[in-house]
């Protein structure tokens, strides 16, 4: 599954990581962002859409399913 939060779109409401946590975190200036790099398992789902569903900016993307490895 892959996580992302559109910086540009984020207006720090902090929605996604309150009730998400396992998911979501707060930069240091309090906008949303991804745990790691953003490749979750997928059974953190759940947890991804209702950050997701949460986001009053639709800043948030999910993409369910395997991810594929980044090509150089
Ligand atoms: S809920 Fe949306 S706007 Fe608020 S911090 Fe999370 S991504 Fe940003």
């Amino acid at each position: 599954m892959k996580v992302a939060v559109d910086r540009d779109l984020c207006t720090g409401h902090g929605r996604c990581y309150s009730l998400a946590p396992r998911v979501f975190t707060d930069d240091d200036d309090g906008y949303g962002q991804v745990t790691g790099d953003g490749t979750l398992p997928d059974d953190l789902a759940e947890d991804a859409h209702s950050g997701a569903n949460s986001c009053p900016e639709q800043a948030i993307s999910v993409t369910v399913g395997p991810v594929e490895p980044r090509r150089r």
